[in-house]
């Protein structure tokens, strides 16, 4: 079968590779019908390797590089291991990435997006770019008829972003500020309104992204080249600044940015992924009673993305600004986002 392997930074090669074995006990063979390009297999191209284990296999998955990408897909179950009743040959299903040990301390809390061996499926181990992927039964959900494979390969960033929401605690009638609005800082935009929020902002400088933010229904975009964020979301919450922020850049300012946004007792969210250390200072905590938390992937949000796109609350075809074939993915997909970032949120890749 056809597959997007990662070598190495800015080695990604489309090659023949044997299709998967049969599934294991407890495991499934997924046909693929879509696969998004997300922005950590952008990351692993350009500056790879990251989350991919190169020198030594992954603790859990005992896999190395080379390895196939790609982890926010659907696709249709063809063939079922022993032991598996969760679902049915035929059925379409959108896995979550989330490989887990079920066995460590923070497992056991379900909290499995912390495991300590914890390994996403097209980065620890073969993911998706390919026509094929086996994957263990317990990541699947299901997908209802009036979900097409296409959107049912946006619930995993989305249910990304409706954890960050909840580790903010956002509740109805809250004000919150999202800094950055790509593909991840978009959906918790529309997260946030689908949790009650009264008044979203959205902080973005790049005019494409600010269009999708207008469109997705921000209350107001700021560009923080053009006025003071800090200033202009006080002045927008009559003084308070806003109950939560959330970061969803990775940015070296944009972390401190967001706890300047939060009023007093607020709470600031780190939804990016951060290349280079930031500096903060800890008063800005300590003084105003303000927190600071982390966000990494999900644990269980995925019926809760499925029910919000199933009912219109959360949009997925605006998300969706390419369709490429594998063939086409070193050029059409990472290249062109490299080159025209602003303008693209979610490239969906097809096997077929
Ligand atoms: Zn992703
Ligand atoms: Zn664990």
């Amino acid at each position: 079968m056809k597959a997007a392997v990662w070598y190495g930074r800015k080695d990604v090669r489309v090659e023949d590779v044997p299709e998967p074995p049969a599934p294991g006990p407890g495991e499934v063979k997924i046909k693929v019908h879509w696969c998004g390009i997300c922005g950590s297999d952008l990351h692993e191209y350009v500056a790879g390797p990251i989350f991919i284990p190169a020198q030594a296999p992954h603790p859990l998955t005992g896999k190395q590089a080379p390895l196939i990408l790609g982890h926010e897909f659907a696709g249709e179950v063809v063939e079922i291991g022993e032991g598996v009743t969760n679902v049915q040959i035929g059925e379409r299903v959108s896995p979550d990435a989330c490989w887990h040990c079920g066995t460590c301390y923070m497992c056991k809390r379900n909290r499995y997006s912390v495991c300590e061996k914890l390994a996403f499926t097209g980065l620890m181990v073969d993911g998706a770019f390919a026509e094929y992927v086996n994957v263990p039964a317990y990541t699947l959900y299901k997908l209802p008829p009036e979900i097409p494979s296409d959107i049912g390969a946006l619930i995993e960033p989305i249910a990304v972003g409706i954890h960050g929401i909840r580790r903010g605690n956002v509740l109805e009638g809250d004000t919150v500020a999202i800094l950055g609005a790509g593909p991840i800082g978009l959906v918790t935009l529309q997260a946030a309104k689908a949790a009650g929020a009264s008044k979203v902002f959205a902080i973005e400088m790049a005019k494409a992204r600010k269009e999708f933010a207008h469109k997705l229904g921000a209350t107001a975009v700021i560009d923080p080249t053009e006025t003071d964020a800090v200033e202009e979301v006080r002045r927008l919450t009559g003084g308070l600044g806003v109950d939560v922020a959330i970061e969803c850049i990775g940015g070296e300012k944009t972390a401190s940015q967001a706890v300047q946004l939060v009023r007093r007792g607020g709470r600031a969210v780190l939804v990016g992924i951060f290349e280079k250390p930031s500096e903060i200072h800890f008063n800005e905590l300590v003084f105003c009673e303000k927190e600071i938390v982390g966000s990494l992937a999900y644990y269980g949000e995925f019926d809760t993305a499925i029910a919000l796109l199933a009912d219109g609350r959360i949009a997925g075809e605006p998300l969706i600004t390419g369709r490429i074939k594998l063939d086409e993915i070193v050029e059409k997909g990472f290249e062109e986002l490299i080159a025209h970032k602003e303008s693209n949120i979610k490239i969906l890749v097809s096997p077929n």
